[in-house]
Order: structure tokens, then sequence, then C-alpha cells
């Protein structure tokens, strides 16, 4: 696949997700980082997202539950480039129903060249980058391209 640069603005879209076990840790990690989370978009999966509402008051748009759909609607966000920054808690003690949609947001945002954390230290090492606050440019597939060849 060629590839193309585009820039992530200065404010970014944020996207939050937290496993039901791993929930409590995203919402004491977003009160530590209230602070520079806020200036940004932010947006969850549903039960993250309004969780987060209502602990910290931070507004958060929340989209649809993870188990019923909300993870590919993520994933399909990140494929129209509406999100910029993936925080996935994902829980690595319990099978989920819904494993096929988690590898697939998972595969999507690594197709689509985002910052991801999957852990508590990766979402420290981000929000900690001078990146996070300026435009970034990041490498991105160009289809455009690849279809030109073929047609
Ligand atoms: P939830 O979804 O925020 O609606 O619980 C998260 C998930 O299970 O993927």
């Amino acid at each position: 696949m060629h590839m193309k640069k585009t820039v992530m603005a200065a404010k970014k879209r944020i996207a939050l997700v937290a496993h039901d076990n791993m929930k409590a840790e995203l919402i004491k990690w977003a009160r530590t980082h209230k602070d520079k989370l806020i200036p940004h978009e932010l947006m969850a999966t549903g039960t993250t997202g309004n969780m987060i509402n209502k602990e910290l008051g931070v507004k958060v748009k929340a989209l649809i539950s993870g188990p019923l759909g909300g993870d590919q609607q993520l994933g399909g966000m990140i494929a129209e480039g509406k999100i910029d920054i993936l925080i996935f808690f994902w829980d690595p003690f319990e099978p989920m129903p819904h494993d096929p949609d988690i590898k697939a947001l998972l595969r999507v945002a690594a197709v689509w060249n985002i910052p991801i954390a999957c852990s508590v230290s990766s979402a420290n090492f981000l929000v900690s980058s001078p990146l996070l606050e300026s435009e970034f440019e990041r490498d991105i597939p160009d289809y455009d391209k690849y279809l030109q060849e073929r047609l």
C-alpha cells in the first residue's frame, strides 16, 4: 500500500474505551489527566462515555455501547479520519463476546496509524507527549494512488 501524509490538528479527537473490569482504571486515569483531556474532543463507547460524564463532569460524546456495535462504530470513524487517538483499556483476563469487534478496532487503528494506548503506562506516555498539544503529521494509506494503478 502506498502511503501519504496527513496532519492531525492540535486539538485531538480522542476515543476512550474500557471493558467492564477496566472501567474504574480508565476513570481514575481520566481524572488524573482531566486538565490535559478537557481541551480536546472526547468520545467513548456508550457505558464508558456515560460513566466518565457522570464521574468527572467532563463532556464526552457517548457512542454505541461496545458489545452492541460501538467498537465497530469507532473503527468506522477511524477509517473515515474522524478519530486521532485511541485509549482502549481492554481486559486481558476475560474473554469477550465481541472479541472479533475488538480485534477489528485494533486492526483498523493500526491501518490508519493513529496513536493507541492499551494500558495505563502507555496512556501516560501518550498524554505526556508534547505532540498531544501540537499538530502532528502521520502517514496513512493512499487509496487513491492504489486505485489509479488498478483502473
Ligand atoms: P462500553 O463498551 O463502554 O459500552 O461498555 C466497551 C466495550 O466493551 O468495548
